[in-house]
């Protein structure tokens, strides 16, 4: 792009004043810096892995959250709507085995949602702006929006979209009338629970679980429950060698 006398200045004043603003705004203290920190909101979850495979076959987080969120249910797996599954832990975590991880998770496959990524790649690949990050870090979608060329599910490195290669509305047991069903053509995931985040409620899937075994909070608080369990407890995220920086943590 030609770079034009005119916009060299109007970009030079810009700059000024945003060096200037910062300035101002800095101060001289550290504190003010440390405040903007903490207005800052990250909510993420952290799933301990231990506790979630305390009671073997326990689904009631992923049957709460897709009896909610109106996630049907097909027959055939090539058509599957995912918001949480289930998937084994060497193919969750290849990296972290031991000649007897296999024995430790035989029966207790990872439980899997939306990352919530930090940079999330789904957002860059969409043409029309129908999934983007929001400031507290969740990445949402407009299925309205969406048209359907499913970019956002070849960006994912995490198997997090599921594409409605049909109505979905006949496949849903019991459809709640408080959530939008979608249609055929369109992508879908986990939402965070934006719907119950916004009247400060948790994640159904933590609220759902009787064994505790999901710790849910803001992130960018160093005293939130979820940031000292990321400090007693050593944690794993999927795939961190990508950059993405997932929101969600898997306590070993
Ligand atoms: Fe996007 Fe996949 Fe990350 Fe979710 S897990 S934010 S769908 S890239």
């Amino acid at each position: 792009m030609k770079i034009t006398r005119k916009h060299f200045l109007q970009m030079s004043g810009l700059s000024l004043i945003a060096v200037v603003a910062k300035k101002l705004v800095g101060g001289s203290a550290n504190t003010s810096a440390s405040e903007s920190a903490t207005k800052k909101t990250r909510w993420g979850i952290a799933i301990d892995l231990q506790r979630c495979r305390q009671k073997e076959g326990c689904n009631r987080c992923i049957r709460a959250c897709h009896l909610a969120h109106n996630v049907p249910e097909f027959s055939d797996r090539g058509h599957e709507i995912k918001w949480i599954w289930k998937q084994p832990f060497e193919d969750v975590f290849p990296f972290a085995q031991t000649t007897y991880t296999r024995e430790v998770f035989a029966t207790a496959p990872v439980l899997l949602m939306c990352n919530h990524c930090d940079d999330p790649p789904c957002q860059d690949v969409c043409p029309v702006g129908a999934t983007w990050r929001r400031d507290d870090g969740v990445v949402m979608m407009d299925w309205h929006r969406c048209i359907g060329c499913r970019y956002c599910m070849a960006a994912c490195p995490y198997g997090s979209r599921s594409f409605n290669w049909q109505d979905p509305r006949p496949a849903i047991s019991a459809v709640n009338p408080d959530f939008p069903t979608r249609t055929k053509g369109v992508v879908e995931k986990c939402n965070f629970c934006e719907e119950r985040l916004a009247k400060r409620l948790s994640p159904l899937c933590v609220e759902a679980c009787e064994e505790k075994a999901l710790v849910f909070g803001d992130l960018e608080q160093p005293d939130s429950e979820i940031r000292r369990t990321l400090r007693s407890r050593f944690a794993l995220q999927r795939k961190p060698e990508l950059g993405t920086r997932p929101s969600i943590y898997y306590l070993t």
